[in-house]
């Protein structure tokens, strides 16, 4: 059996042409701010493609660069500034921050109606609730990608490999909430490979290149791969050993190209949601 390859890029560029197509019709602007501090050439990277990705679909960006010495009060004051502006919806804080700030005072100022990363306490809070709210943007952007696979949720077992405040964890309250049978996996879980074999959903989040093995995987799964590595080679891989994984699982997201592009896509979506809201 070969897998249907799940293609996030053209599910994301779809979703943002969607979501461009919505911004021209409001009777305003979405408005998304962007924290950088300091010069960290890979947090860079994602802002600049944060910022485009935002401007391209009709969002108004305001790009606010900080220096790495700054003091936790003056970030704090910066917060409070973009929680007050009204023609700001959306207020993303690009991690990581130096290590003198703390990240969760930082992530705890935000308006909740502002958080469009879903990381604070609140929205946090009602997601494990099942409540509507803004989610965090790569999970948002799996459950997309199972929604147009049509992967059939309900009643399946899915295994989330991972348990971070990003991915692992919300993933999980996501597919509780679409009622899978949800197992979440650590690095001190006993016998991965035989808790992923019962997997008919398998979410790796890892951050370890070619992890899971096909031998692994019960034939027929669904395989959604978050990981991305980069080797020595320079080549960028996933968690999951995709050639191999690919003759045995029913579905399966590449790397690049799956769960990445999503993650930007369902940020933009989160910003215009919080707009709507927050203006209805
Ligand atoms: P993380 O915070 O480092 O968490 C990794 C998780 O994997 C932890 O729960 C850890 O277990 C578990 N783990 C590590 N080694 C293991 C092992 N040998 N066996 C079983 N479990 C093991 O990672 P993250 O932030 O969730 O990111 C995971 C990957 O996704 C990374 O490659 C990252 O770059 C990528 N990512 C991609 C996107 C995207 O947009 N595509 C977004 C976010 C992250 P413990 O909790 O026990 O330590």
């Amino acid at each position: 059996m070969t897998a249907r390859v799940i293609n996030g890029a053209a599910i994301a560029a779809s979703l943002r042409a969607e979501l461009a197509q919505r911004v021209a019709g409001l009777p305003f602007q979405p408005g998304l701010a962007v924290i950088l501090v300091g010069d960290n050439p890979a947090s860079a990277v994602y802002v600049r493609n944060k910022d485009r990705a935002a401007i391209t679909a009709g969002l108004r960006v305001e790009t606010v660069r900080l220096p790495a010495d700054i003091a936790q009060a003056a970030l704090m004051d910066e917060i409070s500034r973009l929680n007050a502006d009204p023609a700001i919806d959306g207020i993303l804080v690009q991690l990581p921050l130096p290590p003198d700030i703390s990240s969760r005072a930082v992530l705890e100022a935000i308006d909740p109606a502002k958080d469009v990363d879903g990381f604070h306490p609140i929205n946090v809070g009602r997601l494990q609730d099942g409540l509507p709210v803004l989610a965090p943007c790569t999970p948002s952007g799996i459950m997309k990608l199972l929604a147009v696979d049509q992967t059939k949720i309900a009643g399946a077992r899915a295994l989330i490999l991972g348990r971070s405040a990003i991915v692992g964890r919300p993933v999980a309250a996501l597919l509780l909430a679409a009622d899978a049978t949800v197992t979440i996996a650590h690095s001190r879980t006993r016998e991965l490979p035989a808790e992923c074999r019962r997997a008919d959903i398998l979410i790796a989040a890892v951050g370890r290149p070619e992890f899971i093995r096909g031998d692994w995987l019960k034939p027929g799964a669904v395989v959604i791969d978050v990981g991305i590595n980069r080797l020595e080679d320079g080549r960028l891989v996933g968690d999951v050993a995709f050639a191999e994984c690919r003759d045995i699982a029913g579905a399966i997201t590449p790397v690049p190209g799956g769960v990445g592009p999503m993650t930007i896509a369902c940020l933009l979506e989160n910003t215009v949601s919080a707009a709507i809201a927050r203006r209805a």
